[in-house]
């Protein structure tokens, strides 16, 4: 491989040509890392180096005049990429324009050889195969203002699904949640972005120029046909766009007209909530651990794609959510059709990403052949489903999405072989048949081929040597070898043979009627190559054509994956179908935690079913009992069914009645989230902050022992009035575990409020967990107990005893940590009192830093204080 050139790299202080044109492309590429093209590698420098070695573990080396280096090769460049990617970096990627024999032609022997920036790779404009998870959505996502509103625009290139909002304040964080883009733009100076998101310029995002954009991409006058879009949708579109642009260069990539969201088609679910409910992803990271893992039995890329937007957005619509379960339940009631659907899919190509990356440039005759055996599969699959009798309307509609290519494949079954490969440098992609001119061409070659061999036999006769070979390589083209010692006859001027190479063991020939063979063949080979290209040229042309209607098939694949393995998982979890209600009620008859019960039913152990019912007038439950009873999986698993449900698919449970929900929370006090290393219990408030800000009489809230990140007092204190407030102001439904036995006094004022606990017994001096819920509150703590199933010495549990005996003791006496609390007013009289009265005196003294001031300055705010004073 060759590192070097023979360009003019060096040269000292001397700016050299090489050097300058590095500079200019380097500009270009602005934060993004260079990979300059040189011969068969792509070398970094300057800083760009320093980085690109520390995240890829190469070595730093330097050119002769000091500028730190260093390369990938070429070939391997992919792998590289990706490791950069992650790392959150981008990379631009400057190719050579022409080859350095070009550039001779054109500037003489020292030209410079012509190069550019081909493309800018970020983690959100990926559509490499090898650099995408194929079960997960790749987003990017713009944001922008205009006209007092947020405008989110989204687009995973890698399948063409691009969506446009228009997202209140409150949203935002739901939304982008929701979505986990691999990166997010926003204009300078948005004062909503993310922490993470990388700033634009803000003239990127006009949202007439995005207007006129989106009606030239898609060709239409008006765009009231996708949904009539605000300024702040089209001014988020117009950076997406943008974006786009520089990272293909020009070259924007596929986008299937913009469809539109609107936040309140969703249950809302904030990012924090996602993190604690473990939707699609556990907290440690990665998805095993989480919701989807559990629930997913897509078999396809597609299908697990959806299944994980599904799960990510829950829809609020209970018509769109019953269509979606009526599909289900045809999957489930009809064993047989779900399976021979789930082999026919599962033998399915992923036709999205394919069409993807042809529509981005970076197709391969591979993808051409995904395609054909895609939409093949679809065919048939859509005559299947159209025999079936007595149809759910969903499939009614997924039907015309899945037809209409015979075309096409006809098109591609007729000109590509059967497994066509992703290179397309040696050809012979193009079937037999398709093209007479090709065929003609390859039997050119083939004679060719078979004159060359036939000359072997004859130089072997001709000279005696039994071992001499016809042999080819990529620099001598066809060859004679033979062995040294054979050599000398053939060396003499009258042997006929042209000495071309000698090597250690072996010398090399050239013989006329060879050179002439192998021409035929080398001119026959190129011909038919640029046959090939130029079909592919045509093949890839008639796909693009369909491209939106490609799309649509691979959705209406996925979907029917989503709705078959959702069936799927039903049937093995006996899972049953949700029906909802118009009142905010959340009915659930034997419900369990799919995650969970995984775990338990894996060590042997049985997951024991629960009950819950919120009503209206009964829509506060305040679950109590041991650490370890099951409280937090009783929560949970009631959120996560409230997701499954609106999701459209079965959920763990005997059965359940629910009210849509509208805006999903969850919040676990401080010390569960130890392990995320933030301020804990700063983050508990906020959260909680949030959740009484937001949260509506349609919400469903779970608070797993919130306040519990601060001391006792203080703990209870802000769990007592966090209820209250659940309970009089928001008046959502609500599942509250604590261990603050003092709160259960709440019952008796708070009319929607109920006491449950999880049940535990001590046998024989030990305490068992029984993990099943109760009316009424837990009788006693069993701290104790628990710390000894965790093991803690006997003499510390004996000292443990012994304090505790004398802190009850004081309790009696004093009326416990919670006395007094029955005198309290009821929360909504508490809140409307006024604020204590401003202090000057005390603001004052507050605003002084005494370590800042000057002994002088230090006299100053004294007698400032004792004016104040004086009032
Ligand atoms: P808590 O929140 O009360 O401390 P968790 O909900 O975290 O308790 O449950 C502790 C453990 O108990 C779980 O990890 C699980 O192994 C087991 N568990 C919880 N709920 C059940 C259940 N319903 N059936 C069987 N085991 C359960």
């Amino acid at each position: 491989m060759a590192r070097t050139t023979n360009e003019n790299g060096g040269g000292g202080a001397n700016v050299t040509p090489m050097m300058a044109q590095y500079h200019a492309l380097k500009a270009e590429a602005q934060d993004c890392l260079l990979f300059y093209r040189m011969g068969d590698f792509f070398e970094l420098f300057f800083d760009d180096a320093k980085i690109a070695s520390a995240c890829l573990d190469i070595a730093l080396t330097s050119r002769g005049d000091g500028v730190p280096m260093c390369g990938v090769p070429a070939h391997s460049a992919e792998g590289y990429l990706a490791r950069l990617i992650k790392a959150g970096h981008r990379v631009a990627i400057a190719d050579q324009t022409e080859t350095p024999a070009e550039a001779k032609k054109r500037g003489g022997s020292k030209a410079l050889v012509g190069r550019a920036i081909v493309r800018v790779v970020t983690a959100g404009t990926l559509t490499e195969e090898a650099l995408l998870d194929a079960r997960a959505a790749n987003w990017l996502v713009a944001l922008a203002e205009a006209g007092g509103q947020i405008g989110l625009a989204a687009a995973d290139i890698s399948t063409g699904r691009f969506e446009l909002a228009a997202i209140p304040a409150g949203s935002l964080d739901a939304e982008l949640a929701r979505l986990g883009a691999a990166e997010t733009i926003a204009a300078d100076g948005f004062a909503f972005a993310p922490a993470d998101a990388i700033s634009q310029d803000p003239r990127a995002f006009d949202s007439t120029a995005g207007e006129a954009r989106l009606k030239a991409l898609f060709g239409v006058a008006t765009l009231d046909s996708f949904g009539g879009f605000g300024r702040a949708e089209l001014a988020a579109a117009a950076g997406l766009l943008a974006y786009l642009d520089r990272a293909g260069q020009g070259k924007l990539p596929f986008l299937q007209p913009p469809a539109r969201r609107h936040p309140a088609d969703h249950m809302l679910i904030d990012a924090a909530t996602r993190d604690s409910l473990e939707l699609t992803q556990a907290q440690g990271g990665g998805r095993k651990g989480s919701l989807l893992d559990a629930v997913d039995r897509t078999v396809t890329g597609a299908g697990a794609r959806m299944l994980a937007a599904d799960i990510g957005a829950p829809l609020a619509e209970r018509l769109v959510i019953e269509a979606r379960l009526d599909l289900v339940t045809r999957f489930v009631d009809d064993g047989g059709l779900r399976e021979s659907i789930r082999t026919n899919l599962k033998a399915a190509p992923d036709i999205g990403r394919a069409i993807g990356r042809l529509v981005a440039g970076r197709g391969s005759p591979r993808d051409l052949g995904l395609l054909r055996d895609g939409l093949d599969e679809a065919h048939g699959l859509h005559e299947r489903l159209l025999r079936l009798g007595d149809r759910p309307a969903l499939l009614d509609q997924l039907l015309p999405q899945m037809r209409g290519h015979g075309a096409l494949i006809d098109l591609l079954t007729r000109a590509l072989v059967p497994q066509p490969p992703i290179d397309t440098a040696q050809g012979g992609y193009i079937a037999e048949g398709y093209d007479p001119a090709l065929d003609d061409l390859r039997g050119q070659g083939g004679e060719g081929r078979r004159a060359i061999a036939a000359l072997e036999a004859r130089y072997r006769e001709a000279t005696g040597i039994t071992s001499l070979k016809i042999r080819h390589n990529g620099v001598l083209g066809y060859h004679i070898e033979v062995q040294a010692k054979h050599a000398d006859p053939l060396m003499r001027p009258e042997s006929g043979f042209t000495h071309r190479q000698t090597l250690a063991g072996v010398v090399r020939f050239n013989a006329p009627d060879l050179h002439e063979q192998a021409l035929r063949v080398g001119q026959a080979g190129a011909h038919a190559l640029a046959a090939e290209a130029a079909h592919l040229e045509e093949l890839v042309a008639a796909a693009l054509a369909c491209k939106t209607a490609i799309a649509a098939t691979a959705d209406a694949l996925a979907r029917l994956d989503v709705a078959a393995g959702l069936a799927e998982r039903a049937i093995e979890g006996h899972w049953c179908r949700p029906a909802f209600a118009e009142e905010p009620c959340f009915e659930v008859e034997g419900g369990r935690h799919p995650v969970v019960e995984a775990a338990v039913t894996a060590t042997g152990e049985r997951f024991v079913a629960n009950d819950c019912q919120l009503l209206p007038d009964r829509r506060l439950w305040l679950v109590t009992g041991p650490n370890m009873g099951g409280k937090s999986t009783f929560l949970r698993q009631n959120a996560l069914i409230a997701v499954l449900a609106q999701a459209g698919g079965y959920v763990p449970a005997a059965s359940a009645r629910l009210g849509l929900v509208d805006r999903l929370f969850s919040r676990v006090g401080a010390s569960d989230n130890l392990a995320r290393g933030r301020s804990t219990f700063m983050v508990e408030m906020v959260e909680t902050a949030a959740i009484l800000a937001q949260a509506t009489e349609r919400s469903l809230v779970i608070l797993d022992e919130v306040g519990r990140g601060t001391s006792t007092y203080d703990g209870l204190a802000i769990a007592w009035a966090v209820v209250e407030a659940v309970h009089d102001i928001n008046r959502c439904r609500c599942l509250f575990a604590t261990h603050y036995h003092e709160l259960t006094r709440l019952a008796e004022r708070l009319d929607a409020l109920s006491l449950h606990h999880v049940r535990a017994r001590e046998w024989k001096g030990d305490l068992v967990l029984l993990h099943e819920l109760a009316d009424g509150p837990a009788d006693r703590s069993y701290g104790i107990a628990v710390a000894k199933l965790a093991g803690l010495p006997p003499a510390v549990l004996g000292r443990a005893q012994s304090v505790l005996a004398k802190l009850e003791s004081g309790r009696a006496a004093t009326g416990g940590i919670a006395a007094g609390l029955d005198d309290l007013p009821l929360f909504a009289a508490a809140a409307a009192a006024p604020p204590p009265p401003v202090d000057p005196l005390r603001e004052a003294l507050d605003a002084i830093l005494p370590d800042a001031l000057s002994p002088r300055d230090a006299l100053d705010a004294l007698y400032r204080l004792k004016t104040l004073a004086e009032g």
